[in-house]
């Protein structure tokens, strides 16, 4: 049977970061099986927004920075460009006092965020109508990038340093006996690994499943809808968080995201269709009308249905298995995992690698839940 040192299951952004720290950390035999095409699942889809708000716990806040210390020293941390559009996030706050707060908090782990008076949040970005919210909160150095871009100079730089990087080859199933992982089959054969990463997003359930673990992952609705803008265009639009994310994008389009946490709506991850449903279109159109009033000239320009992989709190699933010895989760992430990937592939190839990690990230370790035989 062939052997690797690590095979890495799913070719999204947490794969391929994953792929990338671990070639060049010097792991030895990387495979990485993706079923279909490298970047074809959620990851795809993503906003890739890399906002820097107060997290749970600092280390979590730092994280969040670190994304957007990546993103800026593109070239010299991973190679190639992410199509980072730096216009800064403005998010809509209640009033001063609480912009106020939440800024600060964020600025306690590196964020530039700050607070913005009504008439501040005017100057900054005169487009915008504020209406019932009293102030804002500016992080001003970042923004978002393009998810596709940025996935495919991580795996450029994979496959330079060496990683095997397999398109079109689904794993079936994986097998567990005595604690640990012995094959990884896949159309091609069965490999002997090392080490497994799941790192599937919302499909990673289904893997798990053939070990005879559950993962604890719920697959929910997201819309995504598209906006081209009128001639008179934005110049150098932030994202703009208020109901919805709005969020610039290429050639003078704006995507704003709609997903349907209250309630939560469960969707399968691979559709028949992923036709975004009417009312979830009519709700993006009057907000992005109501928010940018100029785009009330601009274009409706079609819409998709995707989802995030959620747990029942919100928070991923990572780290080793205390089940099956090899087996390293990182999944779960729901609509936060594209900037914390980015900024945890480093520190999560050293964890896959010496078993253990510097980083105390307890409130997302995959051990907190039973996972097996649930
Ligand atoms: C609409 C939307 C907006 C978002 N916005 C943001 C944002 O602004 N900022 C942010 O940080 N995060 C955001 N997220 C979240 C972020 O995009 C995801 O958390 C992240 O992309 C998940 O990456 P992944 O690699 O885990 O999953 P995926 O990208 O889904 O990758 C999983 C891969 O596994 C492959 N696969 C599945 N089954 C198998 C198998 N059996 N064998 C081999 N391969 C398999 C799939 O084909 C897929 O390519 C958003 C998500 C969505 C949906």
């Amino acid at each position: 049977m062939e052997t690797a040192d690590v095979v890495i299951i799913g070719g999204g952004i947490v794969g391929l970061t994953v792929a990338f720290h671990l070639a060049k950390a010097g792991a030895g035999k990387v495979v990485l099986c993706e079923r279909n095409a490298l970047g074809s699942g959620t990851s795809a889809l993503s906003g890739a927004m890399c906002g820097q708000q107060a997290e749970l716990t600092d280390t979590i806040s730092r994280l969040a920075v670190r994304a957007l210390e990546t993103y800026e020293n593109f070239a010299d941390r991973v190679g190639g460009n992410p199509g980072f559009f730096n216009h800064g996030i403005l998010g809509l706050a209640s009033n001063l006092e609480n912009a106020q707060a939440r800024a600060a908090d964020a600025r306690r782990n590196g964020s530039d965020a700050r607070a913005l008076t009504a008439d501040e949040t005017l100057t900054f970005f005169p487009e915008v109508n504020a209406e019932g919210f009293g102030a804002s909160i500016l992080y001003p150095r970042t923004g978002c990038v393009d998810a596709y871009h940025t996935m495919h100079a991580y795996a450029a730089q994979a496959r330079r340093l060496g990683a095997d990087l397999r398109e079109f080859t689904p794993v079936a199933r994986i097998d567990a006996q005595k604690g640990r992982i012995q094959a990884v089959h896949t159309p091609q054969g069965a490999i002997s690994p090392g080490r497994v990463v799941l790192a599937c997003g919302p499909w990673s359930h289904k893997v798990a499943h053939s070990a005879g673990l559950h993962l604890p992952i719920e697959t929910t609705q997201v819309g995504v809808s598209f906006y081209r803008q009128p001639p008179d265009f934005f110049e150098r639009p932030p994202v703009l968080s208020a109901e919805l994310a709005i969020i610039p994008w290429h050639n003078k389009h704006f995507r704003v995201l709609r997903d349907t946490r209250k309630p939560l709506v469960r969707v399968e991850p691979d559709p028949a269709d992923a036709v975004c449903p009417q009312w979830m279109v009519e709700h993006t159109t009057e907000v992005i009308q109501h928010r940018l009033p100029k785009m009330r000239r601009g274009r409706f320009q079609g819409a998709y249905q995707t989802c995030y992989d959620d747990t029942p709190d919100l928070r991923p699933l990572l780290g080793f298995v205390p089940e099956i010895e090899n087996l390293f989760l990182d999944c779960g992430w729901s609509g936060r995992g594209f900037k914390f990937s980015v900024a945890l592939g480093e520190y999560n190839a050293k964890w896959i690698l010496e078993g253990k990690t510097e980083l105390d990230l307890a409130p997302w370790l995959a051990s907190r839940f039973r996972l097996l035989g649930s």
